[in-house]
């Protein structure tokens, strides 16, 4: 009852269309969840991920996906949006929720042992208050069952925006960002690397070359979004 008032005064809206939604709907109604532009890019051995991985050929990708793939213009960016910049980490939780149920069903990721989050500057993740890939892994741990092992990789440096950088501008900008913090966390270990929109890889690519240095670990990296 209390809970059917509040509703009333505070109608939760579908973050896409912005129509109310009902009782069982989270986020979105069940039009535009329906309409979700899911890649299914965890089921296929090769897809535009693991192309433009074996492109870097730096370090050894066992498998990459995105959740979602669309283009720039797509009514289903601005939830990526505002999960970065509006303090609402509750939208990547959400979405974390749904890519693990894909993610859990696939036979490419049966082996997955932890999930590690790509780490924020710590001066960064105070200012927003979370860090968005940490809560995006949260929510796919939630329905796997996968570990969340966010103290083996740490951010040393801070970036500027890789915003308005091309790709070899991306990647000097992040070279020695990230340090391998606790090796024998991760060793011999199958590491899901989580990231929420893949542009260049740039970011995720220097990740995986700090993880690659713990003895006999596998990566695999998955993304809410690829933006075509
Ligand atoms: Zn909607």
């Amino acid at each position: 009852m209390i809970a059917q008032l509040f509703s009333l005064f505070f109608p939760r809206l579908c973050a896409v269309c912005g129509k109310s939604l009902i009782f069982c709907e989270k986020l979105l109604c069940l039009g535009c969840l329906s309409d979700l532009p899911r890649s299914g890019f965890w089921a296929r051995e090769e897809n535009p991920v693991t192309t433009l991985f074996d492109d870097w050929k730096e370090v050894a990708i066992t498998h990459a996906c995105a959740y979602l793939c669309y283009t720039k213009e797509s009514a289903y960016h601005p939830l990526l949006h505002r999960l970065k910049y509006k303090g609402e980490p509750q939208i990547g939780q959400e979405l974390g929720r749904w890519f693990g149920s894909e993610l859990i069903q696939s036979t490419i990721y049966q082996n997955i042992d932890i999930i590690v989050p790509v780490p924020l500057h710590p001066k960064k993740e105070r200012k927003r208050g979370y860090n968005q890939s940490f809560v995006i892994a949260e929510g796919i741990a939630e329905v796997t069952g996968w570990c969340v092992e966010s103290g083996a990789l740490k951010r040393i440096r801070h970036t500027a925006t890789q915003t308005l950088l091309n790709r070899e501008e991306r990647q000097k900008n992040i070279t020695g960002a990230f340090a391998l913090a606790a090796p024998e966390r991760i060793q011999e270990k199958h590491i899901l690397l989580i990231d929420d929109v893949l542009t260049t890889g740039a970011t995720l690519q220097a990740c995986a070359a700090e993880l690659c240095k713990a003895s006999g670990c596998k990566i695999y990296i998955a993304t809410i979004a690829y933006i075509e």
